[in-house]
């Protein structure tokens, strides 16, 4: 079933809009399963790199980067199958690795998406700062409904650094395509779009059939 890639700079609420679409959907799924058998099969999964345990330091040098983000990739291929959504919350910073996450969805004759969560680098920076200070004083790490995404700010360089090697989402091509952006100030995902997008494509229908 579906891959749903978050993407946007570090910081910038990836997490926080993955938990957004998570509930919709598990919502939906406990809405149409009495009647939909096709729904009723559905799973959702979110990986996250704070929930594989990816450290916010592995960017600094070009093979721990790469491991981590082979870890992502693994763990997302294994979850996807035909009755299994999954939110790559994550890693999706690189064109390559959207476009080789879309060949894997691909290859399993499912949809993909990219959500472009888009927070200007300013905000990102004073979120960041902001998560920074909470674990100084103490704060308690509990990453609310995000729960497995580790409370940890970026040091500043190394999210200048993710910032300057962003590459942001394009809607023209195959595999950044649906494209949904969200603008930072929204309060709410456009979770009905991105459902019907995803599981009441005609094309995934056929798939899905009893
Ligand atoms: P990412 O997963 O992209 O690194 P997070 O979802 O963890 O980003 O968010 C980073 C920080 O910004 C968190 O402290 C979060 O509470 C805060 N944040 C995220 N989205 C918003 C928002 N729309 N308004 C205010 N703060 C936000
Ligand atoms: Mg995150």
């Amino acid at each position: 079933m579906p891959l749903i890639m978050m993407s946007g700079f570090p910081a910038s609420g990836k997490t926080t809009r993955a938990n957004q679409i998570r509930d919709f959907f598990n919502s939906k799924i406990a809405e149409l399963s009495p009647t939909d058998p096709r729904v009723a099969r559905l799973k959702l999964h979110v990986v996250s790199d704070g929930g594989l345990g990816v450290s916010k330091e592995v960017y600094r040098e070009a093979r721990p980067e790469k491991d981590a983000r082979a870890t992502f990739y693994g763990a997302v291929k294994r979850l996807l199958s035909a009755d299994d959504i999954v939110i790559a919350d994550g890693m999706n910073y690189i064109k390559g690795y959207r476009y080789q996450l879309h060949c894997e969805s691909k290859a399993l004759l499912t949809p993909s998406c990219v959500i472009y969560v888009g927070t200007p680098a300013e905000k990102c920076k004073e979120w960041n700062a902001a998560k920074g200070s909470e674990k100084r004083e103490g704060g308690e790490e509990t990453g609310g409904e995000g729960k497995g995404d580790s409370w940890e700010a970026y040091a500043p360089d190394v999210l200048d650094n993710l910032i300057f090697r962003y590459e942001e989402p394009n809607g023209m091509t195959r595999w950044d395509s649906p494209l949904f952006v969200v603008p930072w100030m929204d309060e709410d995902i456009p979770g009905e779009e991105i459902w019907n997008a995803m599981v009441n494509n005609e094309a995934v229908k056929p798939h899905l059939a009893t």
